[in-house]
């Protein structure tokens, strides 16, 4: 039995300033966030999410729900956009400022209208990180819970796109040494493999997939996976790549429910995917 321990925490809504943007790769941009508010954040499990409040495009003017005693509150006026992102490494601080990573995938480059991927393309969390400057306010609610690592599995599985490479890097560090990873990768090209530093790369057997190569090689990667009776498998990423997947898991492989969590991260065509939807309508959980 896969064990994944859950824990609740206090809500919170937290209004910070960015310190840092670094590009990490072209597609993968990683923003540095600083304030007081920081001083409390936790964020213990791999698959940890905060709710990302960004300003409206149309007015720059950053609308955040206010958290009080009864709950929480929709201010009169302006319009909350928000989007979900992984916490991709928090630097708690005792003496000075405590920091937080989020990597945001650039889903349409600046002076393009979508990407071959997704012609749709675009997105105001995208469009927000792509010009991110020192000094830039949002706010990051959350995390509400986190679902901890399994620390009994001898055996894992992680299946991740661009979207879920920061929640991947978590797994790395979470999972007791003892663990076998399996990494399969499904990225567009080559240039994303310079997110992963060297500890990162040797922790894990992976696989680099490139959606440049054609579809449908995550499904066949996951099919010629040999996998143990008592494996785990996390997979995360574009929801309808991902429904392939988990319906192999789930009926040719058999795994049962404590053995897999397929989440989909997003999906094409949608906007603000609700990642509690099914990765597979005609098969819900
Ligand atoms: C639990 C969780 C953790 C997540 N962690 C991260 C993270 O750490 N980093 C990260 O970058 N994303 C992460 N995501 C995914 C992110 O929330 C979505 O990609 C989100 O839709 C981006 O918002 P947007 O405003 O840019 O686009 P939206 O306004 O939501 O969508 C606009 C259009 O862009 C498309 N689109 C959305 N995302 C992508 C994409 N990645 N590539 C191509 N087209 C896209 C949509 O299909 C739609 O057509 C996470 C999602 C969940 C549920």
């Amino acid at each position: 039995m896969a064990t994944r321990d859950h824990l609740r925490h206090e809500m919170a809504i937290r209004r910070l300033t960015v310190s840092h943007v670094e590009q990490i790769t072209p597609s993968i941009v990683r923003v540095t966030l600083i304030g007081d508010a920081l001083g409390d954040f936790s964020a213990p499990g791999p698959t940890d999410h905060v709710k990302v409040f960004f300003p409206d495009p149309a007015t720059g003017i950053l609308t955040v729900p206010e958290l009080r005693a009864d709950g929480i509150h929709r201010p009169a006026e302006g319009v909350i956009i928000s989007r979900d992102y992984t916490p991709r490494r928090f630097r708690p601080a005792p003496f000075g400022a405590a920091e937080l990573d989020i990597d945001f995938v650039l889903h349409a480059p600046e002076g393009t209208h979508g990407t071959p991927q997704d012609p749709a393309g675009g997105g105001p969390a995208s469009a927000w990180a792509a010009s991110a400057r020192p000094g830039d306010q949002i706010a990051v609610a959350g995390p509400r819970g986190s679902r901890l690592a399994p620390r009994d599995v001898r055996e894992v599985v992680l299946i991740a796109d661009e979207t879920a490479l920061p929640a991947f890097t978590r797994w790395l560090t979470m999972l007791p040494e003892s663990t076998r990873i399996t990494g399969l990768l499904d990225v567009a090209d080559e240039e994303v493999e310079a997110y992963l530093d060297d500890e990162q790369t040797a922790r894990a057997s992976i696989e680099w997939l490139y959606r440049t190569d054609g579809p449908g090689q995550l499904e066949e990667a996951v099919r010629s996976l040999e996998l143990g009776p008592d494996v785990y498998v996390w997979a995360a990423g574009e929801a309808s790549a991902l429904a392939p997947v988990r319906r192999h898991l789930k009926h040719d492989v058999g795994l049962r429910p404590d053995q897999f969590d397929v989440q989909g991260y997003w999906r094409r065509g949608v906007v603000n995917f609700d990642h509690h939807a099914p990765v597979d309508p005609s098969d819900p959980d």
